[in-house]
């Protein structure tokens, strides 16, 4: 293999396979398998790689069901793998049933056709080719549900919620919301066909596909959504209360890494907010956070470290909304930085200004945390990393609305200010070290292409959304906030579309939500100090 030439990497939503590990992995599995073997000089393959690793993130939550998987038939270990399952093309793309024999080499799909949509729709198929003597140990069922089977649970309570997808013979909507669901606790999904007239009559349904909910309390009633798209059904279910991811998944995440970051005191009231909008109550507590616990463990600043420091006191003192202490308490501290002739401070120094002399003015940050949008449902989950995302998505998205507020700083020439100062200080006073190294590798890869402040605020989005995509499931997940792709649906519907059955972000809309969902018309001030 080339140097540095790998298609696939730990960190796509996949398995990768090897000489030793691929028997293992697929027979005798309770779970079915799709692997791709290809080779790293096939020019095909290095272009269908991104299709490849679309597909897997797709269907990422079903992987219960069936995995996907990789296997590199150009590396030298794997030569005689391939001879045994004979692959002589490459990609070659095989099915593996779940339960299989440890002989068994898989079914070749040998389509032309290998977008998204239609491989995903064959592994549905291929689900469903089961019996009930191989089916995939966590597979729900996949086969429609008649009326005589619904109808009774009407009225009944239960302990989770029951959705039913009802859709035309040829819709695989239900399959994939079924599936989609797979890994979630308190919601069961049936699928019923749009042919079924008593459940038709009875539900009232007329549009297809449409979901109906059964809801614990015994009622029912017909989910509301605004586009009848996998996606929207989907989110919507994930999102109900008391459905949470169910399987804790090993891999992908830095497990409980930022737990030592949260800053959660314990035993605290919980603060009932609105997700729709931003808390000026979890900006303070991150610049007090920042500012107090973070970088006080570095008992002086120096060389690139105090330039960082300067450069971040700046885009807060200038961008920061709404005026009131804390911009006083930034200006403050810029205009003391920059007048000070030092090379070296002592980190004290910052801290007695901070907490001695901004009390006796009058001006002063909150003086202890308040996580409202950022609160987790226990201790080490949330709190500051919620919260430092929380500030840098306001910034951006005030540098856009304020685009002069950095003239004559030190920082009026560079192209994405907010975005470069974000990732000096990560890179040089974040605490997760693993979360420093994977913004760092982000942003020296595509960082250099945003030229414009409405990029900016776009790049950020795009990356926080692949930090959400690579931790869904990982031991930094609050279950009660479960990391998907943001903003949701019920959040902005307008963001989302569906391309060759495959989710699409609008992306001029989600540019437009993002500026009233982080404007400073959009900033509460409960429980702010
Ligand atoms: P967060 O992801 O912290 O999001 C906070 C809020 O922002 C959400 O509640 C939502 O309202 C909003 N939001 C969500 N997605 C978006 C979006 N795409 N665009 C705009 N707003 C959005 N943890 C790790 O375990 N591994 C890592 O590698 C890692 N890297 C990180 C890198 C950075 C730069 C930062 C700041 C944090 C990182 N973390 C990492 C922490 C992790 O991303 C979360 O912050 C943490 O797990 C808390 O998650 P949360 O549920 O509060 O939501």
């Amino acid at each position: 293999l080339g140097a540095g030439a790998r298609l696939y990497t730990e960190e796509d939503p996949l398995v990768i396979l090897s000489s030793s590990s691929l028997k293992p992995t697929v027979s005798n599995s309770s779970s079915a398998w799709l692997v791709q073997f290809y080779s790293s000089w096939c020019g095909h393959c290095i272009q269908y790689s991104s299709t490849w690793k679309a597909l897997a993130q797709d269907v990422k939550d079903w992987d219960q069901a069936i995995g996907v998987a990789v296997l590199d038939c150009a590396q030298e270990e794997n030569f005689d793998v391939c001879k045994e399952y004979g692959i002589h093309f490459y990609p070659t793309f095989r099915y593996f049933r779940a339960h299989g024999r440890p002989d068994d080499q898989g079914t070749t799909y040998r389509g032309a056709d290998r977008e998204i949509q239609t491989v995903r729709q064959l592994m549905v198929n291929f689900l469903q080719n089961h019996t009930k003597l191989d089916w995939p140990d966590l597979c729900p069922p996949l086969e429609p549900y008649s009326s005589a089977e619904l109808l009774p649970l009407l009225g009944q309570r239960s302990d989770h919620y029951t959705a039913v997808i009802i859709e035309e013979p040829d819709s695989y909507v239900g399959r994939e919301v079924i599936l989609d669901l797979l890994q979630y606790s308190g919601v069961v999904v049936r699928r019923a066909l749009a042919a079924d007239r008593p459940l038709l009559d009875t539900l009232g349904v007329t549009a297809f596909p449409s979901a109906y909910l059964l809801l614990p309390n015994g009622t029912h009633t017909q989910l509301a959504v605004q586009k009848r798209l996998r996606f929207f059904f989907s989110s919507l279910l994930r999102l109900l209360p008391g459905v949470q991811r169910r399987a804790r998944r090993g891999g992908g995440g830095d497990g409980g890494h930022t737990g030592a970051l949260t800053g959660r005191p314990s035993s605290e009231a919980w603060r009932d907010f609105d997700s729709s909008q931003v808390y000026l109550a979890d900006l303070e507590s991150a610049l007090h956070y920042l500012l107090r616990v973070e970088l006080a463990t570095h008992s002086t600043l120096e060389g690139e470290e105090l330039k960082t420091f300067k450069d971040f006191v700046t885009i807060v003192a200038k961008l920061y909304p709404g005026g009131g202490s804390v911009v006083k308490l930034m200006d403050t501290l810029l205009e003391w930085l920059l007048s000070l002739p030092l090379d070296r401070i002592p980190y004290q120094a910052v801290l007695d200004l901070v907490d001695n002399k901004m009390r006796i003015s009058g001006v002063f940050l909150g003086a202890e945390l308040r996580w409202v949008g950022c609160q987790g449902s226990r201790v080490g989950l949330r709190g500051y990393p919620c919260s430092l995302w929380t500030l840098f998505h306001v910034l951006t998205v005030q540098h856009d609305a304020m685009p002069n507020a950095l003239e004559n700083t030190a920082l009026e020439d560079e192209a994405a200010p907010v975005l470069q100062v974000m990732r000096r200080y990560i890179r040089t006073f974040f605490g997760c070290e693993q979360c420093g190294r994977h913004f760092e590798q982000a942003a020296a890869d595509s960082l250099h292409r945003v030229q414009s402040r409405e990029q900016q605020i776009v790049w950020l989005w795009n990356q926080h959304n692949m930090v959400n995509n690579r931790l869904a499931g990982s031991l930094s997940e609050d279950p009660l906030f479960p990391k998907a792709p943001w903003p949701s649906p019920a959040l902005c519907a307008s963001c989302h579309e569906e391309k060759d059955g495959v989710h699409v972000w609008n992306q001029e809309n989600v540019l437009s939500f993002l500026r009233k969902h982080y404007g400073a018309g959009n900033l509460s001030p409960k429980y702010s100090v």
